[in-house]
């Protein structure tokens, strides 16, 4: 059978002199392996049509040519060259491709991650707030996994939470939730806050987060765009806690490790010294 889909490269290895195998994430189908047969051969048709961080329209095989599917046709639909030259740009777009390679099973059809990868490739080929949205791609990651961290009311006794929040109107503030409480704890194995009364009854894993994080935390929740994380201004105490609690919290529900998310995080602190 052939199929035609859209498909984000995720990975690409050499394979013989003249092919390659590439790790797509389909919209149809899920992630696939395919061989590219020729692909470096000069007159190849695919010289130039497929390369990391790419969205193409493929035309497959899916019948197995030792354990892969046959690429027939590539053509690129978003090539997004500033991932070429934007290095800081490209550890986020590398970070995020390899947690969603590792993280989708072959063959399982997931067109809300399809999405979200595709929006998040064209966000770090565009935008320059990176830290901010990386976090702002995490949680909406975690959302489109069915394993969002519940923010809204306490996990033991569901009083609605407190939060600091300047972003909500004039008039949420003016009327706080009837019975609210300070929240106390992040539990990255509970999945949620817990307020200042019930913390106690958290384990030894659970973080202490302050109504602040717990504000930018919901808004970014609850909002549809990037813009949201754009808007964001966040002192570095700020991005450190987000950096921490997401991290843990991904690390614990996804059930990796994740040495790329350390590594992209770094690159993008990292300032080039004038030399002169
Ligand atoms: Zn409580």
């Amino acid at each position: 059978m052939i199929v035609k889909t859209q498909a984000i490269v995720l990975r690409m290895i050499p394979f013989s002199e003249t092919s390659r195998v590439v790790l797509w994430l389909t919209r149809d189908h899920g992630k696939i392996a395919t061989i590219i047969k020729g692909a470096h051969r000069r007159r190849s048709p695919f010289v130039g049509q497929v390369d990391l961080f790419y969205t193409c329209e493929l035309l497959v095989y899916l019948r197995l040519f030792r354990g892969l599917h046959v690429v027939k046709e590539c053509s690129p639909l978003k090539p997004r060259t500033p991932l070429r030259s934007r290095w800081r740009a490209t550890a986020c777009a590398s970070y995020f491709t390899e947690l969603v390679a590792r993280i989708s099973p072959l063959y399982a059809p997931h067109p809300e991650l399809f999405r979200l990868l595709d929006m998040a490739l064209d966000y770090f080929a565009d935008q320059s707030a990176l830290e901010l949205g990386l976090f702002w791609f995490e949680l909406k990651l975690m959302k489109v996994m069915g394993l969002s961290p519940q923010l809204k009311e306490c996990l033991v006794c569901h009083h609605p939470l407190q939060t600091d929040d300047r972003r909500q109107t004039t008039d949420d503030r003016r009327e706080p939730a009837l019975g609210a409480r300070e929240a106390s704890v992040f539990s990255c194995v509970r999945g949620g806050v817990l307020c200042k009364t019930c913390a106690p009854s958290a384990g030894k894993e659970a973080l202490p987060i302050t109504p602040d994080i717990l504000g930018m935390l919901r808004f970014w929740q609850s909002s549809r765009s990037w813009r949201s994380a754009q808007s964001a201004a966040c002192t570095p105490r700020q991005i450190r806690e987000l950096e921490r609690i997401l991290g843990l919290f991904m690390q614990y529900h996804l059930e990796i490790g994740n040495p790329a998310r350390a590594t992209a995080l770094s690159i993008l602190r990292t300032r080039l010294v004038p030399t002169d």
